[in-house]
């Protein structure tokens, strides 16, 4: 099954919640199990959260979300046009954080590379980062069984 939506929405928490089901929705059609399910959200969650707290600094911006579906291959991006990474290799590192002091662990990027097959961050300091994301979906797609 392939497929592909584009969205962009205000980086407040709020959407934080909106991005984590609207990605959700998309693989359902490939009958995903639940930890399936749970994995995506997480990552998106992550990737999410990262972009309106580090990214925008909890400033007005706006995060666009794009996902494609090639057969059983998910793609996700997720970009944001924020303050971007100086260095990505070592914000990637577990652990590492810019901002103990609002209790964050530096954990969210070893989710994302935990609970997906392969985490791509493109960042550009002044210029904003993108997180892609892919994982391979085990589902047999609904549409085989409608058919
Ligand atoms: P946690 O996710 O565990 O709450 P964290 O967000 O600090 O903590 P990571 O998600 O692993 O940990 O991110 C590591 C670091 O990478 C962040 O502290 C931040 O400095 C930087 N970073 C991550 N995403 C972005 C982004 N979209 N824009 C700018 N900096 C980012
Ligand atoms: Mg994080």
């Amino acid at each position: 099954m392939n497929n592909e939506i584009y969205m962009e929405f205000d980086a407040i928490s709020t959407n934080e919640a909106f991005a984590r089901v609207a990605v959700a929705a998309f693989i359902t059609p490939l009958n995903p199990t639940l930890e399936e399910i749970a994995d995506v959200k997480t990552a998106v969650s992550e990737a999410v959260t990262n972009a309106i707290i580090h990214g925008y600094e909890e400033a007005e911006g706006k995060i666009v979300l794009h996902c494609i579906l090639r057969d059983d291959l998910l793609h996700i991006e997720i970009q944001d046009m924020g303050k971007g990474i100086e260095n990505v290799e070592k914000a990637m590192e577990p652990l590492y954080t810019t901002k103990p002091e609002l209790d964050r662990s530096g954990m969210g990027f070893s989710f994302m590379e935990a609970f997906m097959d392969d985490l791509q961050v493109q960042s550009k300091p002044g210029e904003g980062t993108i997180v892609t994301m892919k994982k391979k979906m085990s589902g047999v797609p609904i549409a085989l069984y409608e058919e």
